[in-house]
């Protein structure tokens, strides 16, 4: 691989991420989008509304650094209404810019150089990165297809004491995995052994289809050893907002609020505002939200199914992937670069998520969080021109 010149040896290898390039082709060839996961339908007009309410009251500066008391409260009532969870809106709650900011400046604050972060491969493609800017080193537990469960003697014998941190995402990025409750009291126990914190991106937890999300936080032993986030982009369909959150206890909470005061400090007073609002809307919103999402999950996976793709059905969040092997095609990055230009649509090639390419290079990842219109249209053309498509590979 080349080398980035004036780029720190940390970062090299990283290059663009696989979002925007696949979103760039998808452009491009004036594709049908189902590559980056971001809606293609507005979020609620009551948010936008409290967010231009707060904007027009002079909402316009620097909030605290913590974020606004109103957004804390909610979040602590969030967690109090849905998973019973009690969190101190003072001291236990602070706002970031977007899950993924807090992600990297909890790794930040955390992590000593040389310590061990476990992260479930294949892995959202922040935590490498994160953990790679934090000076840590990656410690990857495959989950494997197609059922995506993980080997439990190999995370006991992968924890140990330079283990510092384990990234956790249930519902899970780019599977749709939904972790049991088992395997949660397993990881659970081996975090609470070897005195290993969790840092739960939670950024899908309104997104399960028949299956319940566990917090990891709600397990005995495990509030004060877990950073739960989550973020505003998702459940609100407002991902260019990018208002995420942490709730931890004091102490750590005390130590990634040190981090994120020099990293961004605040995001978005008037978003603030915004989502202080939409986590109180009631409960016909988020049932109205999952209910919607289970269709259009439906939709897709019967049309990828019928174009010829082995589906491994999704559990949750708004993605789904297939197998391509049985359509004759063996490696995701080759069809992924060709799929906007000879088939019309765009999507991820998984093996963006894994430490080794190759272990990913027989899956793709298609995007649900689209409108009908859409997802027919990305299936028509799947349907019609696949065959360009091995014709040039
Ligand atoms: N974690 C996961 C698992 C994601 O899929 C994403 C993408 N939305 C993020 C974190 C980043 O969230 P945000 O846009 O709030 O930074
Ligand atoms: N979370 C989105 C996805 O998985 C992408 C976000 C981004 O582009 N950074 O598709």
């Amino acid at each position: 691989m080349s080398r980035l010149p004036h780029l720190t040896t940390r970062l090299q290898g990283f290059g663009t991420t696989i979002f925007a390039e696949m979103t760039a082709l998808a452009n491009e060839h004036n594709a049908v989008n189902l590559g980056q996961g971001f809606p293609d339908f507005e979020g609620p007009a009551e948010i936008k509304d409290a967010a231009i309410a707060a904007m027009n009251a002079g909402h316009n500066q620097y909030c605290p650094g913590a974020g606004i008391p109103s957004l804390r409260q909610a979040i602590a009532e969030h967690q109090k209404r849905f998973y019973d969870l009690d969190y101190d809106p003072a001291g236990e709650v602070t706002v970031f810019t977007g899950a993924t900011e807090a992600i990297a400046s909890s790794l930040l604050a955390l992590c000593e150089a040389g310590d061990e972060v476990v992260l479930f491969e294949p892995f959202y493609d922040s935590y490498r990165a994160a953990v790679a800017m934090a000076g840590a080193s990656p410690r990857v537990i495959p989950l494997r297809d197609p059922d995506f469960r993980y080997d439990p003697e190999l995370l006991e014998l992968s924890i140990g004491p330079k283990t510092r941190v384990l990234v956790l995402n249930s519902p899970h990025n780019p599977t749709g995995k939904v972790f049991s409750r088992a395997e949660l009291e397993h990881i659970a126990a081996l975090c609470i052994k070897h005195d290993v914190l969790v840092l739960s991106d939670e950024v899908y937890e309104h997104l399960t289809f028949g299956v319940e999300h566990v917090p990891i936080a709600t397990l005995p032993g495990m509030r004060d050893r877990t950073i739960t986030i989550s973020s505003a982009g998702k459940t609100f369909s407002l991902t260019g907002w990018k208002i995420g959150w942490a709730c931890a206890g004091k102490d750590v909470t005390a130590a990634i609020r040190t981090s994120h005061q020099f990293v961004t400090f605040c995001n978005g007073t008037p978003f603030q505002h915004g989502i202080a609002h939409a986590l109180r809307m009631g409960d016909h919103f988020f049932d109205g939200f999952r209910s919607e999402y289970q269709v259009r999950r439906d939709k897709l996976c019967a049309g990828l199914r019928d174009v010829g793709f082995t589906v491994l059905d999704p559990a949750g969040t708004y993605f789904a992937c297939v197998d391509i092997r049985a359509m004759g095609f063996d490696d995701d990055q080759t069809l992924c670069r060709l799929l906007p230009e000879k088939v019309g649509v765009a999507a991820i090639p998984n093996s963006a998520f894994y430490l080794d390419p190759r272990r990913g290079k027989h899956l793709v990842r298609f995007a649900f969080c689209k409108t009908d219109a859409v997802l027919d249209e990305g299936i028509a053309r799947l349907r019609k021109n696949i065959g360009n498509l091995k014709a040039a590979t």
